[in-house]
């Protein structure tokens, strides 16, 4: 095998499983990093190729956007509830990353269900063993599958406790993105359809209170865990969030690693983004205006404001610490800045929104729905973004932020601690925080950001520390690759 990239040591060939990728199919960080990890080890000299669903819609914008399909006269096939189900392989280069959409009937329409049940996991679960069979299809055999989170948990257990896959020789590492999902269900004949041994449900494997818990599965089955920050895989060992699968971690933690997340500084780069009408740098701030000046004209906000603007880009759910920013609706009017927001997710937090939208209508704007040149817009005009999670594995809206100029509010979780500083505390802070999780916590962190706005030359010193972090893969691809060589 050739070593590459001015290495001597032999590049390991490494298959990405995911769920999502950006842009594809992106949800949130799991789809950025699943594209822009693989990209970056790429330049580390890995060998790294990436397999995902093709899910409706996807291969559309696959060709929309320009990309050359190669689709493999040999389908792969996955041996599912006594049947043979084929999966259609399409080959595309992205970025230099082979990648694999895989096409089936299967799979249904959505990335993640909305309820999770023996019925439902059954798309990840045929998925996986399309991905273990790929090998076969596309003649290149894996050294490492890399597992993220529980739609590919079932790739991990297969490789331990199938009968079809358990002689593989090769490894498999799991990314915990967020321990919240587990892939939790009850049993029925899930084990019997895909093929997993029935004796697999004990509690040393797939059982968990009485249920089938496919990542806990997958933590243990794994040869090596990793998580998205140094904070969270801490946390995951003793914390709430992780509903109760923390004895489950701390028993593995001898494999678990915690590695930052990075974000694709190519994707996200206001000195060369197409989505903003003017590019700028920490050596041209004085252009960001323009991106201020078209965000305000999707508002009805008066187009000569020129106090500070928070920013909120998410999934409209309760991790993202929603429960503490709806109560403080009630006092936007008196912080004097104004608000926009922008998700998708629970149904009652839009509604919520879109009332305190109608109500505040010159100091706060909701756009319900996922919309990416928004999303470039708002990271670019605003001026403090606004992310009080309740918890926070590794977070990558923080970072874009900070990248494109918007000053964090956060709270103290996750990575949200191993990215962000007060500014309050630490000479060389980047942002503003708060510890405690609740409404005034975060105003008062707020307010300290709203008051600081005004004295444009601390500001200024704040929004450019965080420009110049390096938020960049360059350092824990590195720790990737190291890590897939000590496999
Ligand atoms: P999570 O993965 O928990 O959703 P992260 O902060 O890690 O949170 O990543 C969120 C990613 O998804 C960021 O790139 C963010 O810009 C993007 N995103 C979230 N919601 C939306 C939306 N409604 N429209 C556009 N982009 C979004």
């Amino acid at each position: 095998m050739a070593a590459r990239h001015g290495t001597n040591r032999p590049s390991k060939k490494v298959l990405f499983v995911s769920a999502e990728l950006a842009p594809f199919s992106k949800v949130g960080g799991l789809g950025d990093v699943a594209a822009s990890l693989p990209k970056a080890l790429l330049k580390c000299g890995v060998d790294v190729r990436v397999v995902t669903p093709a899910w409706p819609g996807v291969m559309d914008k696959v060709r929309d956007a320009g990309y050359k399909v190669f689709t493999f006269p040999q389908k792969v096939t996955a041996s599912y509830a006594w049947r043979v189900v084929e999966a259609t392989v399409n080959q595309v280069d992205v970025d230099g990353v082979p990648t694999y959409f895989l096409e089936a009937p299967e799979y249904g329409g959505d990335v993640y269900p909305w309820d999770v049940n023996a019925w439902t996991v059954r798309p990840y679960a045929i998925f996986c063993m399309h991905a273990l069979d790929l090998r076969r299809a596309v003649d290149w055999e894996p050294e490492i599958y890399h597992c993220h989170d529980w739609t590919s948990a079932f790739l991990s257990c297969a490789l331990a406790w199938h009968k079809s896959y358990g002689q593989l020789s090769a490894k498999s590492v799991m990314t915990l993105h967020n321990v919240a999902h587990q892939g939790m269900f009850p049993r029925g004949v899930f084990l019997e359809e895909s093929g997993l041994d029935a004796s697999c449900f004990n509690m040393w494997q797939l059982e968990f209170y009485g249920q089938v818990n496919l990542l806990k599965g997958a933590i243990i089955a794994s040869t090596a865990l990793t998580t998205v920050s140094p904070r969270y895989a801490w946390e995951i060992q003793t914390y709430e969030s992780t509903q109760a699968l923390a004895p489950v971690i701390y028993a593995n933690r001898g494999k678990l690693h915690g590695i930052l997340n990075g974000i694709d500084y190519d994707y996200w780069n206001p000195a060369a983004d197409p989505m903003l009408p003017e590019c700028y740098s920490v050596s041209s701030l004085d252009r960001r205006a323009a991106s201020r000046a078209k965000l305000i004209e999707n508002t009805p906000f008066d187009p000569s404001y020129d106090g500070p603007i928070v920013v909120c880009v998410s999934r409209l759910v309760e991790q993202k610490g929603f429960d503490i920013i709806l109560p403080a609706l009630k006092q936007l009017d008196s912080l004097g800045a104004k608000f926009i927001f922008l998700g998708s997710g629970h149904r009652w937090i839009e509604d919520r929104l879109r009332q305190a939208a109608s109500e505040h209508r010159d100091s706060l704007c909701f756009f319900p729905g996922y919309n990416e040149p928004l999303s470039h817009l708002m990271y670019a005009g605003g001026d403090i973004y606004l992310m009080p999670s309740l918890f926070e594995p590794c977070g990558l809206s923080q970072m874009i932020a900070m990248r494109y100029g918007a000053v964090p509010v956060v709270r103290e979780v996750g990575g949200l601690i191993d990215t962000v500083r007060d500014a309050d505390c630490d000479g060389g802070g980047n942002g503003f925080t708060f510890i405690t999780y609740d409404t005034q916590g975060m105003l008062w962190s707020l307010r300290r950001a709203i008051e600081r706005y005004a004295n444009k030359k601390a500001w200024n010193k704040i929004r450019l520390r965080g420009m110049q972090e390096d938020f960049s893969w360059n350092r824990s691809a590195k720790l990737y690759r190291d890590l897939y060589r000590s496999i």
